[in-house]
């Protein structure tokens, strides 16, 4: 079963769109996106997470 990766909380929404998959926290304190990484390039995945070379 799914678990928010911040609160621990078990309920959530599944969410998904063309490049973001995840869920999203139900819990009234979080409400945070959990985001979950498939296979996809791992390239794009960094940049988006912010952790890509700085300019
Ligand atoms: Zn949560």
């Amino acid at each position: 079963m799914w678990k928010c990766h911040y609160c621990g909380s078990e309920d959530g929404m599944p969410y998904k769109d063309r490049n973001l998959s995840g869920m999203l926290c139900l819990a009234p304190d979080c409400g945070r996106f959990n985001e979950i990484m498939n296979e996809i390039g791992t390239e794009s995945a960094g940049a988006q997470a912010g952790i890509g070379p700085a300019e």
